[in-house]
């Protein structure tokens, strides 16, 4: 009977960074991944304001180098200078995965876990998986994205994880190469549109909600927003395929530990509120994560797990509280055109510097290193 230091449910964006750090310190881990390719995903491309280096990613993961931030509603266009990046969310992937040391790491595919298991003195003991196999470990890492399937069986997430779906389309790309495009307003369907270019003038334009009503008609209203006369002339659709998913939008959490498990990413809500920004926002929650499995490794004690909690509340939780009051508020302003096209002209008052740090979600975040 195999038993490894760490086992990792789910090999997305936290599982695979935090396999690699695991392995650089040489802990065995098992990854499990019910999908039976890591490089496969419903939707393939992320804006971030990431720094690469923080994360050991090299250029060549960057599908588009933005300079310029074009927020529309309905009457206003304001353009902010900013730089950031559009990712192949593959290419990301793939780096990652490529720096995982397999002589430490596992990885094992198509094994869908449904259960954790106690021991007797009440620390988690295995996972198991459907066909009943039994997966042992000391610490265990819920990094199942929004099915949070660990986060949710011993209630550090609820069951009903309140969640905004997207939709997005590739298509053809009229507009400037290195300027992006966010679309708000109840005239591009109240929800949250988005325009994201890449190479070989191809672009993916997006919508998500989390209204009900909405997200049971995202592609219908993703093609009335294709209609609009401004997108016409920033964007053809050529093709009918649809990409997607969703992302919890859930009150912020602050509990992420249970005796011998812990939870990174979707599984605890940890996309940054302000923008649905995950991938900077997880990798960073999944590096404090490895430093606190370390410590609780080396020094044979789970307690110093908790220092992974209270050294991300240390670093987030004050701008995600604030970021979710700033989301309420976005959420409710672009339900009227007239209320965006004030907000948007008066912007041009507003320190531009103070606007891209709320966007990127840094606003009143001090990087301790
Ligand atoms: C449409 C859309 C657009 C987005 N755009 C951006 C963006 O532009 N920029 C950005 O930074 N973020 C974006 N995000 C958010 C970002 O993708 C997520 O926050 C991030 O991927 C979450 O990472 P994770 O590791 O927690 O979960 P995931 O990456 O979802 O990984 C979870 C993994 O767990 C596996 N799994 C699930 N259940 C089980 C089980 N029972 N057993 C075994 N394995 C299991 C899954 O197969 C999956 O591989 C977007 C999300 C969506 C849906």
């Amino acid at each position: 009977m195999d038993h490894f230091d760490v086992v990792i449910v789910g090999g997305g964006t936290a599982g695979i960074l935090l396999a690699r750090e695991l392995g650089k310190q040489k802990r065995t881990v098992l990854l499990l991944d019910r999908k039976k390719d890591l490089v496969n995903f419903t939707f393939n491309t992320l804006g971030s304001f990431m720094n690469l280096d923080d994360f050991g990613l090299t250029a060549n993961v960057v599908a588009q180098n933005i300079d310029t931030i074009s927020f529309h509603s309905k009457n206003v266009q304001r353009k902010l200078k900013s730089n950031l990046y559009i990712l192949d969310k593959k290419k990301v992937h793939e780096e990652i995965i490529a720096k995982i040391d397999t002589n430490y790491v596992t990885i094992k595919t198509g094994v869908a876990i449904s259960s954790i298991n106690k021991g007797q003195d009440g620390q988690f003991i295995s996972v198991s998986d459907k066909n009943k196999n039994d997966y042992f470990g000391k610490i265990f890492i819920d990094a199942s994205g929004t099915n949070g399937i660990l986060s949710k069986k011993v209630q550090l997430q609820s069951d009903k994880t309140a969640l905004a779906t997207g939709v997005e389309y590739n298509v053809k790309y009229l507009g400037n190469s290195s300027e992006m495009h966010l679309l708000i307003g109840k005239i591009y369907q109240g929800g949250y549109g988005w325009i994201f270019p890449l190479k070989n003038k191809r672009a993916i334009i997006g919508f998500g909600s989390f209204d009900d009503k909405a997200t049971k008609e995202l592609k219908i209203r993703l093609n009335k927003i294709l209609e609009f006369p401004k997108i016409k002339k920033l964007v053809l659709k050529d093709n009918e395929k649809v990409e997607g998913g969703s992302i919890p939008i859930t009150p912020v959490l602050e509990k992420f530990v249970l005796n011998n498990l812990i939870c990174v990413g979707d599984s605890v809500s940890q996309v940054n509120p302000i923008v649905g920004e995950g991938y900077k926002f997880i990798f960073e929650a999944a590096l404090i994560a490895s430093k606190a499995i370390d410590k609780a490794l080396e020094k044979d004690n789970i307690s110093y797990l908790a220092e992974y909690e209270s050294d991300w509340k240390a670093r987030f939780l004050l701008n995600y509280q604030r970021s979710k009051r700033a989301q309420n508020k976005f959420f409710k302003y672009s339900q009227n055109d007239f209320l965006m096209d004030f907000i948007f002209s008066i912007s041009k008052f507003f320190s531009t510097e103070r606007a891209i740090k709320s966007l990127s979600g840094e606003y009143g975040l001090e990087k301790k290193h």
